[in-house]
């Protein structure tokens, strides 16, 4: 069975006055432990402190981005092995946000997941459809074409993750309906199992997209919904923690 895991994207949020909110989450944290794996990804001013703050409590923190190389004159980038350095544990490749305000490709997603691979961090995967491929009939063919482009052929269901996360959902308060959700986790798990053929049945696949604490429980027991990639109720310990109880 497939362990659930709620991470929080706190994208360009947070400040050092932001650390009580995510000690709150650490602490509470050992109570909900057997039952959920949690991850948290600050702005990269903050994993430091934040990876000081989770040791040993057992929260991941990870970055929203990284660097296909591993070092080199990129100014401004971080690379996965910087991020494993400043104590992170996982990176997101791919996030909407990338993809469109960085035209980030497929191609490039994939050599960043290989350089999470390659730095020992879980890759988390984003992948989704706009509004307009999906009122166009497109949304599995868009969402597929991005699986096969973003993910390496070395993936493995311990250090690739998958987040669906609809564009059109994306901090506006909308969400697929839960049969509209069904149909695309399961399409993207006979993805995973047709290219990596039994271990594609143990990759998690994360829903995301105005997750709240009130459509969590909802959206978490929808079949192949292995977790929630949650953005703005992700900010504060006491939603984020209500969807972590419910997964
Ligand atoms: P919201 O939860 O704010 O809709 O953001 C989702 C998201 O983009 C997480 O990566």
């Amino acid at each position: 069975a497939r362990k659930p895991l709620v991470a929080g994207n706190w994208k360009m949020h947070g400040l050092a006055s932001s650390a009580p909110e995510f000690v709150q989450m650490v602490g509470a944290y050992p109570a909900i432990k057997d039952k959920v794996d949690l991850m948290v990804f600050p702005p990269a001013t903050l994993l430091t402190s934040f990876a000081t703050a989770t040791r040993g409590a057992g929260v991941i923190v990870g970055a929203q981005d990284c660097h296909p190389e591993a070092s080199g004159a990129f100014t401004g980038d971080i690379s996965a092995e910087m991020v494993r350095d400043a104590g992170g544990g996982a990176v997101i490749v791919g996030h909407s946000e990338r993809r469109s305000d960085h035209r980030e490709t497929d191609q490039l997603i994939r050599a960043k997941a290989k350089a999470a691979l390659r730095a020992s961090l879980v890759g988390v995967v984003c992948v989704g459809e706009t509004e307009d491929e999906r009122k166009g009939g497109q949304a599995l063919a868009v969402v597929g074409r991005q699986l096969a482009g973003s993910l390496p052929d070395e993936s493995s269901p311990e250090t690739i993750v998958v987040a669906y996360e609809p564009v059109w959902a994306i901090g506006t308060g909308l969400t697929p309906t839960v049969d509209e959700v069904a149909e695309m986790h399961r399409f993207i798990r006979d993805e995973l199992a047709r290219r990596f053929g039994d271990a594609g049945r143990a990759f998690r696949v994360l829903y995301g997209g105005s997750v709240k604490p009130g459509n969590a429980v909802e959206l978490l027991a929808v079949e192949d919904v292995d977790g929630a990639l949650v953005g703005g109720a992700s900010l504060k310990a006491d939603s984020f923690l209500a969807i972590a109880r419910a997964a």
